[in-house]
């Protein structure tokens, strides 16, 4: 869709200048952190109608209250660091960045949580609590461009997780302006984990406040595996040594980070585990439970002069891939136990030349993201075909128990998958409540209609396109 004279003309007196509509805009805001084959277009218009820049809840509220008369779409942006293609249109419209938050930091010491604008970007955030002496509880590896409102809408985990949850075990309240208008703050974990991977589909969040905690230091511990069978092994022991943070990575992947970061780690399963530790005593006590954890795997202890190194490169894997001229990702959670399988899988039908990187999300699961690179640029159909294959394969993961790490529009129609029927249930009726429209942010979550077949939805033409690949 385009936007119509009368309705753009809406927009233009209530938002003014905050509408921007230039191709270079359009383009930047066309596409997420996954690099989309030019093919996709034939599924949906990936290209909006204009971009607004909004500010504060007003903005919203008047947006909401356009988009409601003219059945505008709606599609919220922050950092655009997700891959899931959660802040791309689906069928036009127009995209919310709500990166321009006005700054708001509020810290509470006595309950340990502090309040903020949802644009705030985890490192400035933390570098604010480390001036408290406190840390975030966990955040994801984007740490430096990832906003706190992208997460929760994300539904995301990340380093911590394994220690202090995702996302949902973070937060204390909620604010959202509703899709109807309503600006509404929620407490209940019942109300606000229908927001956590809800990718703005049930309103805007406008305000959060987060559990946070004392910056106790880390410790950390380093170990390799010679099979994906011994690697899940380690991470079952590993797990029961209640870790802050479980970083992986495979061979191939450790081969790129030699490559990159000017290391000699031996190209096996490396594994990077940390602890907090606020005396000698404890440090010893982990140090105990890691190697015995260790042994009883099958595993070979790193020298510990690595492993603090290559804590310090957990946020720059993306620096990897700058030796390759393209790549498709996705990204699955799985249970540990078992989930040697899948690895197995996934090597064998790429040949060896996958990269894999995981991290605990609790104790008994851990988000793998799937890395393809290629030397060259892909064709617009080779790069289509990679990504259907790298979709079934995702999909593939029910088998050992896992699934997609979120919605997103890729994995639209997923949603019962990643967290149960009944929550499907409950998200379906609010979502009728708060917006009947379909508004805001249409095509995420549940599966929309095929754009030229509208009698199916996406996620079936997706799965069956998907199926020939293998
Ligand atoms: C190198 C790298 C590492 C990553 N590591 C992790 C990780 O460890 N853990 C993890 O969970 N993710 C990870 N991600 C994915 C992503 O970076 C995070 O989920 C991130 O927090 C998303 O934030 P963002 O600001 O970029 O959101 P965006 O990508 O802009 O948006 C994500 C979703 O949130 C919606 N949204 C944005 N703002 C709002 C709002 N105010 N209200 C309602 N909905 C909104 C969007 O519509 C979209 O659906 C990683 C990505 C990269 C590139």
């Amino acid at each position: 869709m385009t936007l119509k004279r009368n309705v753009r003309s809406r927009f233009v007196r209530f938002i003014g200048k905050k509408l921007r509509e230039d191709r270079t805009t359009l383009q930047v805001y066309s596409r997420d952190m996954s690099d989309l084959p030019s093919l996709v277009s034939i599924f949906f218009k990936n290209i909006p109608d204009g971009v607004i820049l909004a500010s504060s809840v007003e903005d919203i509220q008047t947006i909401y209250s356009i988009a409601n008369e003219t059945k505008t779409p709606i599609t919220q942006r922050a950092a655009g660091t997700a891959g899931l293609g959660g802040s791309v249109t689906y069928n036009g419209g127009l995209v919310v960045d709500t990166k321009g938050f006005e700054q708001k930091f509020f810290f509470d010491p006595l309950e340990q949580t502090v309040t903020i604008n949802p644009s705030y970007v985890f490192s400035d955030l933390q570098r604010e609590l480390k001036l408290q002496g406190l840390s975030l509880c966990s955040y994801p590896s984007s740490y430096h461009s990832a906003t706190i409102g992208g997460w929760i809408a994300h539904g995301g985990h990340g380093i911590g997780s394994a220690q202090y949850g995702g996302a949902l075990e973070q937060i204390v309240e909620l604010e959202v302006v509703l899709p109807t208008g309503h600006l509404v703050k929620y407490t209940e974990r019942d109300h606000i984990s229908l927001f956590v991977g809800s990718h703005g589909t049930l309103g805007t969040i406008t305000e959060v406040t987060l559990r946070v905690k004392f910056d106790i230091p880390l410790k950390h511990q380093g170990c390799t595996f010679d099979s994906p069978e011994e690697l899940v092994k380690g991470l079952g022991e590993i797990a029961t040594t209640f870790p802050h943070s479980v970083w992986f990575l495979n061979p191939k992947h450790v081969e790129s980070f030699n490559e990159t970061f000017g290391y000699n780690l031996p190209n096996r399963y490396v594994a990077i585990i940390s602890k907090e530790v606020s005396f000698e005593e404890e440090e010893m006590e982990f140090n105990r439970l890691f190697n015995n954890a260790i042994r009883n795997a099958g595993g070979q202890i790193l020298d510990r002069r690595y492993t603090e190194d290559i804590w310090k490169f957990r946020f720059r894997s993306l620096s990897m891939l700058k030796h390759c001229s393209d790549y498709v990702v996705s990204e699955v959670i799985l249970p540990i136990e078992s989930s040697d399988k899948y690895i197995r899988k996934l090597i064998s039908k790429f040949k060896g030349n996958i990269h894999l990187e995981g991290e605990f999300i609790s104790p008994t699961h851990y988000a793998l993201l799937i890395y393809v690179l290629s030397e060259e640029k892909m064709s617009s159909l080779k790069k289509t075909l990679l990504n259907l294959k790298l979709f079934k394969l995702s999909l593939k993961s029910k088998k050992v128990k896992g699934y997609p790490y979120s919605t997103g529009l890729w994995f639209s129609g997923f949603y019962g998958q990643i967290y149960g029927k009944d929550e499907l249930r409950r998200y379906k009726e609010f979502k009728k409540s708060v917006d009947p429209k379909n508004i805001s942010n249409p095509g995420k979550v549940l599966s929309p209609k095929f754009r030229f077949f509208p009698i199916v939805s996406l996620k079936f033409v997706v799965k069956l396109a998907s199926r020939f690949m293998l």
